[in-house]
């Protein structure tokens, strides 16, 4: 390849300069900002189908989609349509309407919620499933795993205490200790970590939340039965079982993770919290579950929880047209591509010499840049010894080549049934001289 030393995004390093001086680092969100790749942060102008544009105008295949959201694509014209349609007829009216409740019958239909409430992000309905959880069982005490992300709420902002069964300590400044002392963190997968925790401290836990499969430690699908081991042990001792199903919702299958697992193996959450999907592109989330359960939220129950915006009608209309147009076409599209762009990937880096391991849930696929003689990747502690500077310079070289890929080695890679012959061509083609630059690294 010819050596270029022209600054690819000029640009967007020149809006980067600017957003650093009014936003703390530039960005809305940390990870935006290249951080862990390094580089200049891609401002996009645009988007359309599998393709984003940036402000030098430069496109690329997207392979992260928002960070899950874009199941359709971008700008699908159908979503396009609705939204603009609903749009004209005001933006929000602080009242209840009717397409916030097709899409909680969507929803309801989908999965085995009985009830569901709507919020504007995940964090807030992980947030809003805990304190739910400890309002009905009148307990305090939460169990979450290591390296599952649940969004910014306090107390799941926790790192593991010193000990197994030992309460957690807060994982950034800002959080009070008071916040995560009522915190365990477990290691993911492990069996024995939550007999230990539930023979020690079970009739204090109020919930286990999880995620259903984890996908923000890259893709780490529970082991078999797994859930339904949690399912089965937060049930004996009265404490409710949590899917956080944020990412996997409508993503992972048509009816997320919990239809490829919990439907199979008979396991039911007594909790679950969606997102991205479900907002077609805009700020929805929500959490539901058993309807004696939910029956205990404002107004019908003591628990209180509310939002200006909940249910706005922009993002309900985004999110049902969109899971009205997710068949199983499009979940068999995405199947088919991720099979292709795996095998591709895998070729590539094993051609290369780029130690890897690839790992799904559904839909969902990441890449691991790590010692496949160390088998696959189960948990926090496995996945943090992937090599970030080979995904580093993996990333660059795909993003030089025109992929997008998500700046960061801990995430999934997602598709859409935007995602065609020709944007798997320029992933194929991008492939081996990302593999060589990972192995150079
Ligand atoms: N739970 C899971 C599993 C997630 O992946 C995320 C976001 N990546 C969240 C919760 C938080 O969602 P949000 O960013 O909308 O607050």
């Amino acid at each position: 390849d010819p050596v270029t030393t022209a600054d690819p995004a000029p640009t967007s390093g020149a809006l980067f300069a600017r957003a650093k001086a009014v936003t703390p680092g530039g960005v809305n969100s940390p990870v935006r900002a290249f951080d862990a790749v390094g580089g200049t942060p891609r401002f996009i102008r645009s988007a359309t189908g599998a393709w984003l544009t940036d402000v030098d105008g430069v496109d690329y295949v997207d392979l992260i989609c928002s960070w899950g959201p874009m199941l359709l694509g971008h700008a699908h014209p159908e979503v396009v349509a609705a939204v603009t349609a609903a749009v004209a007829r005001g933006t929000s009216y602080g009242t209840p309407t009717e397409p916030e409740v097709m899409l909680a019958e969507e929803i309801v239909d989908r999965t085995p919620v009985d009830k569901v409430r709507f919020v504007s992000s995940g964090t807030e309905a992980t947030m809003s499933a805990i304190r739910l959880a400890r309002g009905f069982t009148g307990r305090d005490v939460v169990v979450k795993f290591a390296g599952c992300y649940h969004g910014h709420v306090d107390s799941l902002l926790a790192s593991a205490g010193s000990g197994l069964a030992t309460f957690a300590v807060p994982g950034t400044p800002g959080v009070p200790e008071s916040s995560t002392a009522l915190t365990l963190v477990l290691p993911y997968n492990d069996r024995a970590a939550v007999e230990a925790a539930f023979a020690e401290h079970g009739d204090r836990i109020a919930c286990l939340i999880t995620e259903a499969a984890a996908g923000n430690m890259g893709v780490v699908p529970p082991g078999p039965g797994f859930n339904g081991f949690l399912a089965d042990i937060c049930t004996r001792h009265g404490a409710l079982f949590v899917t956080d199903e944020v990412m996997t919702g409508f993503r992972a299958s048509r009816t997320g993770y919990w239809g490829i697992d919990g439907a199979v193996e008979g396991w039911t959450p007594d909790l679950m919290t969606f997102g991205k999907v479900m907002g077609g592109g805009f700020p929805a989330a929500a959490f539901g579950g058993r309807a004696d359960v939910m029956s205990h939220l404002a107004p019908e129950g003591p628990v209180y929880q509310a939002g200006t915006l909940s249910g706005n009608p922009i993002a309900t209309t985004a999110g049902l047209t969109t899971l009205r147009l997710a068949t199983d076409e499009v979940y068999t599209h995405i199947t088919s591509v991720g099979d292709v762009i795996k095998q591709a990937t895998t070729d590539a880096l094993t051609a290369a010499g780029a130690p890897h391991v690839v790992q799904s849930a559904g839909t969902m696929f990441s890449v691991f840049f790590t010692d496949p003689a160390d088998g696959p990747v189960r948990d926090f502690a496995a996945a943090s010894r992937t090599d970030g500077v080979a995904y580093a310079a993996f990333f660059h070289a795909m993003l030089e080549r025109g992929v997008y890929l998500p700046p960061s080695a801990y995430e999934a890679w997602f598709l859409s049934s935007a995602h065609d012959d020709r944007a798997i061509q320029t992933v194929l083609d991008a492939l081996p001289h990302a593999a060589s630059a990972a192995a150079a690294a």
